[in-house]
């Protein structure tokens, strides 16, 4: 759905400089996530750390044409002469207009879903009970703010048979705004807990501003036994249908007959209207089974039969909590949960603790900091919190803060210690004395539980690598020097980021502010996206099966075959899907992938051209000598060919298609065919194939002597009695092997490591996880370091000896090499 720039001028009340004709089809509000820039409207907010006015060039530059602005820039007509800007009061209140207008144009149930916890997963698994059936837009991730709601509500399109959004706020006030741009036809209050208390004179207060949701919602969902609740809603003048569940109340809309937990899955009995009905949800803990309560109501509202909503709750699968498990010393598991301090989470994370198998004769340990945003007694606060932990089985709680520390005679477990900070923890008797224990992290950040955390993971490889995030950087900013300002850069992260670590890499080229990160596979992205990554995201080898998941996560696949093309336009269809961006690729003399600039275009552009699922957001080749001048000829022949092909595609089409063929080596070698964008990968890495002086060394890997013996002339050194020793030897050996991706064909003195600077040779074969070196005459000594390559020795070194590329090596590296970046 577009709206012309004429109209939205009207819809939000603006006034307009400038007359270029625009269609606009996406909203932005952060530089970063541009994606289309010729359908995109730009609103120019201001928050308390930054002002989105200042991203009016770089936008520009990146061929955004439509802002709306609280003041037009001075210089609007000379500097920006094919721009419009659209002036308003408020760029925020226009904005929430616009998706107000938008709203309008639809007759569909929406859901609108508010409460203090809960929103998030409520949502998730109404769309996953939802969405085998009905086209379902929901709010991405958790936009569940004053700027999120409006651009959720924005991707309604015709398809759209059922929206899902959040609802949050933090101040008195705020729900009306959202109210208006929801606009519910089913309300869902999830519960009403303790965040954000502090901004509300009271539990009624913050109940009554929750409930602003509910006005001219036909339905409301809400559970009545939650006091506070209840008496708001019997309270308010509220006229549409009141679907309340209840546990306690056999005349509720939905009443719990009861609830059964077994080991691993929750059984709900319940009467809806009358009717008795039964469903079994694969989780245990208590939010789960409130949320899925809620999602009951409105599935079976919306007419599911009792018998599919119970095939759907069997299959639901866990929103991602922020849990991690990790082993830890001494005998130590940790689970640590640094996300928040509640007491809803902490309720989770217990249960989480508490259904592990690994706490068999080990004690159970919570460290917990203060808990914030409760708004309740500090007494009666801590006295949940220890009555929580020992109907968990915690036996040891360490609580970290002040105020946890002022409660210590209501916290009753067989042993507790408190300690006003991490620091003052860290240094005592109580640190040094855990010991196979299953231990519970729970703190929020400022207490600087991270730092906690690192200290009592297990350092159990000795070998590493390390990686310099600095110098990535700085070999963009090399290969950005060859590039027009405009030249838009596609970063390669496939493979692990060619083995140094895609999420690390990826944040910091995020904040450099690169356009499009390209990964292999789905998966990749996907671990992208869960790490938090919103930069445009390329996926060079899609998969069949992993359409959805690229829909999902907003991961852009190459097409490069027919066959391709059509099983994405019949997949994204189905999920009533349109113009999802794609990336067409051109065969131009590789022989790869890609399709036939000469004979498939027409075909191509027909088969665009006769849908509305997918649009080509860029088209792309790729060279297959850029680094030789001996291959000079055929790199010429490549980009005619595309030069010709690509423009066929463009003329095809209204809208900008990006061209890109230039690599790392192509950018220096040939910038003069940069065109709209380059694809960085090798030269990223800090290796160069021209010439290697000129950036700067990324990855190093590197390990430790383990032990060190003499060996006498005649003898030999490791497995089938390859490495002869021919003179009387000092033979160290090193925690790396060729499962940790040290290829064996360097051992028998193929290549060598440094130690301390010196070269050492690999002796004899290499094991799977140890490798044996020559130090004979190195000033060294046991648990010194060693260097396998990098800043001293570069990887090409061992490309070499391997006959092949640096390529090879680096993605070769296993994953239980422990990564450890740096950045200054
Ligand atoms: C890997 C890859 C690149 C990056 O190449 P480098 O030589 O590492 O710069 C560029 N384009 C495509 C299509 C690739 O697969």
């Amino acid at each position: 759905m577009t709206y012309s720039i004429v109209r939205v001028t009207t819809l939000i009340g603006a006034h307009r400089y400038g007359n270029t004709d625009s269609d606009i089809a996406f909203l932005l509000t952060d530089s970063r996530s541009l994606c289309f820039p010729e359908e995109t409207l730009f609103f120019a907010l201001k928050s308390e750390r930054n002002d989105g006015f200042r991203y009016i060039p770089e936008l520009y530059r990146r061929g955004v044409r439509n802002f709306v602005v609280s003041a037009v820039p001075d210089d609007y007509a000379t500097a920006y002469p094919d721009a419009n800007f659209l002036k308003v009061e408020s760029p925020l209140i226009a904005l929430q207009r616009l998706a107000e207008r938008h709203r309008e144009e639809f007759d569909i149930p929406v859901v609108g879903i508010t409460g203090s916890n809960g929103k998030t997963m409520v949502k998730e698994w109404l769309y996953q009970i939802l969405s085998p059936d009905m086209m379902v837009v929901r709010s991405p991730r958790s936009y569940n703010s004053q700027i999120g709601v409006p651009l959720s509500v924005w991707l309604m399109t015709e398809k759209t048979q059922v929206g899902l959004f959040e609802a949050g706020i933090s101040k008195p006030g705020e729900m009306l705004a959202l109210r208006n741009i929801i606009q519910p036809t089913i309300s869902v209050i999830t519960n009403l807990g303790a965040a954000h208390q502090e901004n509300f004179e009271s539990q009624e207060a913050k109940c009554r501003e929750k409930m602003t949701l509910f006005h001219d919602a036909g339905t409301a969902v809400y559970c009545s036994d939650e006091a506070v609740v209840n008496d708001t809603m019997n309270a308010s003048d509220y006229n549409g249908e009141r679907l309340a569940w209840s546990e306690k109340n056999p005349d509720a809309p939905f009443f719990i007959k009861s609830v059964e937990k077994k080991d691993t899955s929750t059984t709900v009995h319940y009467i809806y209207k009358g009717k008795e009905g039964v469903y079994t949800l694969p989780f245990i803990d208590e939010a789960s089974v409130r949320n899925s309560v809620s999602c009951a109501v409105v599935a079976l509202h919306l007419g599911l039969s009792p018998e599919v909503l119970d095939g759907r709750m069997r299959r639901l699968e866990p929103v991602a909590m922020r849990l991690e498990v990790k082993k830890g010393q001494r005998g130590c598991t940790l689970i640590n949960d640094s996300y928040n301090s509640d007491v809803n989470s902490l309720d989770i994370a217990l249960d989480f603790m508490n259904r592990r198998p690994d706490h068999k004769g080990r004690r159970r340990t919570l460290i917990l900091s203060d808990i914030y945003q409760s708004g309740r007694p500090l007494d009666e606060l801590y006295a949940d919190v220890s009555a929580m932990a020992c109907k968990r089985g915690v036996e040891k709680i360490i609580g970290i803060g002040p105020q946890i520390a002022s409660q210590a005679d209501v916290i009753e477990v067989p042993e507790k210690h408190f300690f006003p900070d991490c620091a003052s923890f860290i240094r005592s008797a109580a640190f040094d004395g855990l010991h196979d224990e299953v231990i519970l992290i729970k703190g929020a950040r400022r207490f600087g539980f991270d730092n906690l955390t690192e200290l009592l993971v297990e350092k159990v490889h000795e070998t590493i690598l390390e990686v310099n995030l600095n110098a990535v950087v700085k070999n963009l900013n090399y290969y950005r020097s060859f590039l027009h300002p405009d030249t838009k850069m596609v970063c390669m992260i496939k493979a692990d980021a060619y083995g140094a670590g895609s999420v690390e890499i990826a944040k910091t080229l995020q904040e450099h502010r690169v356009d499009y990160l390209a990964v292999a596979v789905a998966d990749e992205g996907v671990t992208l996206r869960k790490n938090g990554i919103t930069q445009n995201i390329m996926i060079m080898n899609p998969e069949m099966t992993a359409f959805k998941t690229m829909f999902d996560y907003d991961l852009e696949p190459e097409v490069y075959s027919f066959r391709l093309l059509d099983a994405l336009v019949t997949a994204a269809r189905k999920e009533g899907i349109t113009n999802f961006p794609v990336h067409i690729k051109l065969d131009t003399g590789m022989h790869r992938l890609g399709f036939d600039p000469e004979k498939d275009m027409d075909e191509l552009i027909d088969r665009l051209h006769r849908q509305n699922a997918i649009i080509p957001r860029s088209v792309f080749s790729h060279f297959v000598g850029s680094d030789s001048d001996a291959f000079d000829e055929f790199s010429k022949r490549q980009f005619e060919l595309f030069d010709k092909g690509s423009r066929r595609l463009q003329a095809a089409f209204q809208h900008k298609i990006l061209r890109h063929i230039d690599n790392s080596a192509g950018i220096e070698h040939f910038p003069e065919r940069q065109l709209d964008m380059c694809r960085l990968g090798l030269g990223l890495y800090g290796i160069n194939p021209i010439d290697n002086s000129v950036i700067n060394n990324v990855s190093t890997l590197r390990t430790t002597i383990l032990q060190m013996r003499h060996v006498s002339a005649g003898e030999t050194v490791g497995y089938s009695r390859k490495g002869k020793i021919e003179r009387d030897s000092v033979i160290a050996a090193i925690p790396i092997g060729y499962a940790d991706g040290l290829n064996r064909h360097l051992g028998n003195r193929h290549c060598y490591c440094l130690v301390n600077g010196k070269k050492a040779d690999y002796v004899g074969n290499i094991c799977m996880d140890v490798a044996m070196i020559d130090v004979t005459g190195i000033d060294c000594k046991e648990g010194d370091r060693v260097e396998i390559f990098g800043d001293g020795l570069p990887v090409t070194v061992l490309s070499d000896a391997l006959d092949t590329i640096p390529y090879e090596v680096l993605t070769g590296i296993s994953n239980r090499v422990k990564k450890v970046y740096f950045q200054d």
